[in-house]
């Protein structure tokens, strides 16, 4: 029995001693740094942490989520991190070299402070069959843009509240309580988007990345053919020529580009076709105009109702 009684002894010394090097904020009183990989996320989790959470993003919304280079600053964020929150899948090519760069077990894959958004998510465009980086694809295991429906925002919004919950449980009446009211607005614009793109339902449009399909299929609009021929590789001279027949032939009134995307391909297109280029927010903060995920939402849905009415 001494064994025992001395294996709990060691135990209970070894949790005080793990408690007293950890400085928690939940343990201390003071916010959580929470660290988001993009300026979405980070929105959503300033939303529903309210002031018990100070919100760091990694990658600006003007660049290409899918290349973001972290700089050292970086890692010393996500060293400091008491929740990770990213978009899963292989949506941050960079996640997990940071994430180990950093060194902190608690928010590597499986952790308990990391938080993997697409677990909630009902995947569009997952592949059927095995599928290699060789071939180009860089959305090998669905489509990682989900955060683009606001049908998702409500999902990525209750992960949030939910992690908070378990991370800091002295604070959930107030995570539950945010969450709330954000749901309460997001409720009262979902209905408002559908029906503004109503009267355009079926219509299609032409894509940049294949970045849209979540609010395409929210807004009831179409869109297939896409500059990159494939996730990740760069317009090709045969693509633009198949879409420029497409474009002209099918009467596509515009040509979808997100802020981070080069613009040539898509406005020489667009000279030659007619089609006008609509320039959408992928990421919150990516234009002045799409300052929170609600106002992003509202700029995109007025972009499109713009040109289609046009
Ligand atoms: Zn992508």
């Amino acid at each position: 029995m001494n064994w025992l009684i001395g294996l709990l002894l060691w135990t209970c010394a070894a949790s005080a001693l793990y408690a007293e090097e950890r400085i928690l904020s939940e343990v201390e009183g003071k916010p959580l740094k929470v660290v988001a990989t993009l300026s979405t996320f980070a929105d959503l989790a300033k939303t529903v942490g309210g002031d018990r959470a100070e919100v760091a993003t990694i990658a600006s919304p003007r660049f290409n989520p899918h290349f973001i280079e972290p700089k050292p600053s970086d890692v010393l964020k996500v060293k400091r991190a008491e929740l990770f929150i990213h978009a899963g899948l292989d949506l941050e090519l960079w996640r997990w070299p940071l994430v180990d760069a950093a060194g902190n077990r608690e928010v590597m894959a499986g952790g308990p402070r990391e938080l993997d958004l697409s677990r909630g998510i009902e995947l569009l465009e997952a592949p059927d069959r095995a599928v290699s980086r060789a071939e180009g694809d860089i959305h090998l295991y669905g489509n990682p843009h989900y955060w683009t429906d606001p049908e998702n925002g409500r999902v990525i919004a209750q992960a949030i509240r939910d992690k908070l919950c378990a991370i800091d449980p002295r604070h959930e009446q107030a995570y539950h309580r945010n969450l709330r009211e954000f749901l309460a607005r997001l409720e009262q614009k979902i209905p408002e988007w559908r029906s503004r793109l109503a009267p355009y339902e079926g219509r299609e449009v032409v894509g940049d990345h294949r970045a849209w399909p979540y609010l395409m299929r929210f807004l009831g609009l179409k869109m297939e053919p896409h500059l990159e021929p494939k996730p990740g590789i760069p317009p090709t001279p045969k693509q633009l020529e198949f879409l420029q027949q497409h474009i002209t032939a099918q009467r596509i009134p515009a040509i979808v580009r997100a802020g981070y995307f080069p613009k040539g391909s898509a406005e020489s297109l667009a000279k030659r076709t007619g089609a006008a280029v609509v320039l959408l927010c992928q990421s919150v903060g990516e234009l002045p105009a799409c300052s929170d995920y609600i106002a992003m939402l509202d700029y995109n849905v007025d972009q499109l109702v713009t040109v289609m009415g046009s």
